[in-house]
């Protein structure tokens, strides 16, 4: 085994595709610039779920309540 190179390669993250692992690579550890995106994309959506706490009841009791206002 000879490794004519040192490139390293890795999978990509996103879709686990060999890819040199070179710091020319602005978008490593991805393979790409659209697989840096999905991951970023579905990471801020599942953050974006825990950070959006669902409080029904909130939200209406502070807006129905017509009666107090007349
Ligand atoms: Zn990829």
């Amino acid at each position: 085994m000879t490794t004519p190179k040192k490139t390293l390669m890795v999978p990509c993250p996103s879709c686990g595709e060999p890819h040199p692992y070179s710091t020319d690579n602005p978008y490593r550890p991805f393979c790409s610039k659209g697989c840096q995106a999905i991951d970023l994309g579905a990471w801020a959506s599942e953050q974006y779920r825990m950070a959006a706490k669902p409080n029904p009841e909130d939200l209406p009791e502070d807006l129905i309540d017509p009666d107090d206002i007349r």
